[in-house]
């Protein structure tokens, strides 16, 4: 039986020590801030967005949400942007997405200073990640990483299969791997033979969206396995994109749904908010 990687308990163990370094930054008179913009009534991202208004109030960021009408142009999303970027009391700036269809996410994100971009999703601080430099990753790859940290799970040399090409999380866990020295496969929609694919993981992190998509017969024995997805099943129960009850005989690892990604993505962007905090008083001094 594998190890439940139990994201659940080490995301609050990460959120004590975020509380400690955000009362030191208020010891020293900085009080950090998160805005985030929400466009539209998506109701997900409304839920989204108040879990992570739950998570800075426990850890004693200030949350400011900006709710934009659905049918708002292009240049007051901008501007909204540049004025949150000029302001001093803003940390880190989150744009939630989706975002209505005739908006263009990609200038927003380019618009986003880099160094408030606690999403990690400005090209620039996506390429410091290509480069292996300092910068912030885009929260759930990246918590995702402290979840090997935690259970010292070395990805070198290791075949990772990444199975899922977003930009939020397929695209920049590729990177994050490689920077730990594992050697990358990344499948998607159009991949041919998935099977060949999965079954030669070590580590097998499955980001598409889809309920038990993976099944026991498409591992190998003492595979380590992350799962992104959030899905319903039939009877309307939360599931993730992997077959748990069957696959978890055989892994060494593995992540429930819920309790195992999804906790650590927050935690992940509470550090990006104190990180982005910290790092304004660095370059004040
Ligand atoms: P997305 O919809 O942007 O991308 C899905 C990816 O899956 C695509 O790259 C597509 O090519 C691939 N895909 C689809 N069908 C496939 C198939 N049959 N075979 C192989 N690949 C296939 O998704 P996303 O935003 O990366 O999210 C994926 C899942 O992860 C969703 O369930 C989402 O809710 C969840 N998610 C969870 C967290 C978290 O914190 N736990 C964060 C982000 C996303």
């Amino acid at each position: 039986m594998a190890v439940i990687i139990d994201g659940k308990k080490l995301a609050k163990e990460i959120r004590e020590k975020l509380k400690i370094r955000c009362e030191d930054l208020k010891k020293s008179g900085i009080q950090p801030k998160l805005a985030v913009i929400l466009i539209g009534n998506d109701k997900p991202s409304q839920i989204y967005v108040k879990n992570k208004s739950k998570a800075c109030e426990e850890i004693g960021i200030l949350f400011k949400e900006y709710l934009l009408d659905e049918k708002i142009e292009q240049k007051e999303l901008i501007n909204l942007i540049d004025k949150l970027n000029k302001d001093t009391t803003v940390h880190g700036i989150l744009l939630q997405s989706p975002i209505p269809n005739h908006l263009d996410i990609n200038e927003a994100f380019r618009k986003i200073s880099p160094e408030k971009d606690v999403d990690g999703f400005n090209p620039i601080n996506v390429g410091k990640l290509v480069l292996n430099q300092d910068t912030f990753v885009s929260c759930t790859p990246f918590g995702i990483m402290k979840m090997f940290e935690a259970y010292n799970i070395d990805l070198t040399g290791k075949n990772v299969t990444i199975i899922g090409r977003s930009n939020i999380v397929g695209k920049p866990l590729i990177q994050c791997c490689l920077n730990k020295n594992a050697t990358v496969t990344v499948c998607h929609s159009k991949t041919k033979d998935l099977k060949e694919h999965t079954k030669k993981a070590d580590i097998l992190i499955v980001a598409i969206g889809k309920s038990k998509f993976i099944t026991e017969d498409m591992v190998k024995n003492g595979v380590v396995v992350i799962d992104v997805g959030i899905n319903r099943d039939e009877n309307g129960k939360l599931t993730g994109d992997v077959d748990f009850e069957n696959i978890e005989k055989k892994a060494s690892f593995i992540t429930p749904v819920p309790g195992g990604v999804g906790p650590m993505t927050i935690a992940m962007l509470m550090n990006n908010v104190l990180k982005a905090t910290e790092n304004i008083r660095i370059n004040a001094k």
